[in-house]
């Protein structure tokens, strides 16, 4: 390897010192469900496929990230299971050196197992708002709670861990928190992460819609004995048990108590655009470059050489804030969670 070829693939490292180790994927901006806090309920333009990283293209840059110490990859979306080469994906991906797992509504879930288990994927994110049928309906727009809930069981039965995601939305579904904090009481491979509930393009947000970080322990506490889970490096959720539970909770305070001091995360959308944080509206093409023949490596350093110490350069969370600076960001599905 020459000087410069070893300089290029240095670990990602920004000014403030940190390394990141950790790429999600997003594999398409398309959904089978339409859940309202990620996905605008009118005016959603898609992308056309043609601008979509191909498999061959996604595997590409997963490996230049990994020689640039990446350790773990993420697939997500929109919906990363819906796409018509996902196996094929998935089968690339679990031949590198690197841990994989995805974040997935799981209605095709079924579909994947034997693909997941050679990929050697060992733990995946599943999102679920809600153990009440009606309002399933009403907070994704379509009506597959219980192939949901029938494949979150079926990837516990194969052996996987599940983490459920939990956006939890002030009088939409709170009330449910406590019920999912069961979940976790006799399953130890099930661990529940209440999300609170972030500002994006389109997505109605405002701050009475939160439900904090310290009003979920308040909550929790009213009806469980729990205690803290020592936090790894990079945790984004604080984590807890219940006494005696075999599962976990953790809390992802984005808002109320963010976590950007030891953030670790590099994200690639579906049309190949580099962001440096989820709340950031700069982005790096790295998928022309890379159709071109280009080296790619200084243009990841580059841009997280500017990348901002929280939140993208926001000053924080505000109403008047989420109308002007985080609606200039894509949607949520547009980016990927
Ligand atoms: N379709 C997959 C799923 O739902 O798991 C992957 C994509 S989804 C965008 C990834 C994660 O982002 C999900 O867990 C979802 O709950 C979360 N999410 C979407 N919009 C959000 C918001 N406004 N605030 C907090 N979390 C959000
Ligand atoms: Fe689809 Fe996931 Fe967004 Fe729901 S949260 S609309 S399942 S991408």
């Amino acid at each position: 390897m020459s000087n410069k070829d070893e300089l290029m693939s240095a670990p990602i490292i920004d000014t403030f010192g940190r390394k990141h180790t950790y790429l999600r994927i997003s594999l398409t901006d398309k959904c089978n469900l339409r859940c309202t806090y990620c996905m605008p309920q009118e005016d959603m333009q898609f992308m056309p496929s043609k601008w979509l990283m191909q498999a061959d293209e996604i595997r590409a840059l997963s490996e230049i990230f990994v020689e640039m110490g990446v350790e773990k990859i993420r697939l997500t979306g929109g919906e990363p299971l819906i796409r018509k080469d996902a196996q094929q994906i998935i089968s690339n991906l679990g031949q590198l050196n690197t841990s994989l797992t995805l974040t997935t509504n799981a209605v095709f879930a079924d579909q994947f197992i034997p693909t997941f288990k050679q990929a050697g994927v060992q733990s995946l994110n599943v999102s679920l708002d809600t153990l009440r049928e009606d309002r399933f309906k009403s907070i994704t727009k379509r009506d597959h709670f219980a192939l949901t809930l029938a494949h979150i069981r079926l990837l516990l039965t194969e052996g996987f861990v599940v983490k459920i995601n939990m956006v939890v939305m002030r009088g939409i579904n709170e009330d449910e928190v406590n019920d999912f904090v069961r979940l976790t009481l006799d399953e130890p491979n099930l661990h529940v992460r209440f999300i609170e509930f972030m500002p994006f393009k389109g997505n109605q947000w405002d701050m009475s819609k939160i439900v904090s970080y310290a009003d979920l322990l308040t909550m929790i506490g009213d009806e469980f004995d729990y205690l803290p889970i020592q936090p790894e490096a990079n945790d984004t959720a604080r984590r807890y048990h219940v006494n005696g539970a075999g599962g976990t909770f953790g809390i992802i305070s984005t808002v109320t108590h963010p976590f950007c001091a030891g953030c670790n995360r590099i994200r690639l959308t579906a049309d190949g655009k580099l962001k440096n944080c989820l709340f950031d509206t700069s982005e790096m093409d790295l998928l022309t470059p890379l159709r071109r023949g280009e080296d790619v490596r200084a243009l990841i350093h580059q841009h997280f050489y500017k990348k901002h110490f929280a939140h993208g350069g926001h000053a924080g969370f505000t109403e008047q804030q989420a109308k002007t600076d985080y609606e200039q960001n894509r949607q949520m599905i547009a980016i990927g969670g």
